[in-house]
């Protein structure tokens, strides 16, 4: 199997100098890009297997950026935010991004992100030939719509299970409390956060083995909700 091609667009050379050294060390391989532009000329080049966005940009704002590679590029990315950012950071995950890490952030975490979206674009859940998803002890039959912990047959409402069923689709990345409304209870209740965080706790009652310090269904605070990945 070749090496996973990354793009990486960062205007900070510090960034990228510090990053190339362990995408080389773990067999990635590597194309960096210094501004917007620079970036979707090599994407459209070469499409890369996954994407890694810097949205301060110098020459582009981040989320224009975004908008133009997703109007083609199905592939993986992963948005790199200031602290300051968190509007754009969830603006850029509602564009179609499927994961973010905020400045200051370590290699290894964002080492492991990129394993699971790499994985997740390999063998997305729900298609074809992969009807189930498995992690740690919850696995989830989507063929058969039947949910398991360990050995144990899970009873979900129909409301919790669309609700798993489309984080399970989407393993691993991070979804924004107006995404889960729109694809659970649909475009008239985009402000209706509550509802996610109630059905959001009964699954947690239902799956987790302890729901205050949940394992799969995890909490990205101020953004929204995430199923682990591995
Ligand atoms: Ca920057």
């Amino acid at each position: 199997m070749t090496a996973p091609l990354v793009l990486l667009v960062e205007d900070e050379a510090p960034i990228r100098r510090f990053l190339r050294a362990s995408f080389v060390d773990q067999n990635y391989r590597l194309v960096e890009a210094e501004s917007g532009a620079q970036g979707l000329r090599a994407a459209a080049q070469q499409p890369p297997d996954l994407v890694i966005l810097d949205l301060g940009l110098p020459d582009m704002d981040g989320q224009d950026f975004l908008q133009r590679l997703r109007e083609w590029y199905r592939g993986p990315i992963i948005i790199l935010s200031a602290r300051d950012q968190e509007k754009q950071k969830i603006m850029a995950l509602d564009h179609g991004a499927d994961d973010y890490l905020t400045k200051p952030f370590s290699t290894g975490e964002l080492l492991a992100r990129m394993r699971v979206a790499l994985r997740h674009a390999a063998h997305p859940a729900g298609e074809p030939g992969s009807s189930a998803f498995t992690v740690g002890a919850l696995k989830v039959d989507l063929a058969a719509r039947r949910v398991f912990v360990g050995n144990h047959e899970i009873h979900l409402t129909p409301l919790e299970y669309k609700l798993l069923g489309i984080l399970v689709q989407h393993a691993g990345k991070v979804l924004t409390h107006r995404f889960l409304l729109k694809e659970v209870w649909g475009p008239h209740h985009l402000h209706e956060t509550h509802y996610v965080r109630v059905f959001m706790a009964s699954l947690r009652r239902k799956l987790e083995a302890d729901p205050a310090e949940p394992r799969y269904l995890l909490t990205e605070p101020g953004v929204g909700y995430r199923l682990a990945g591995e």
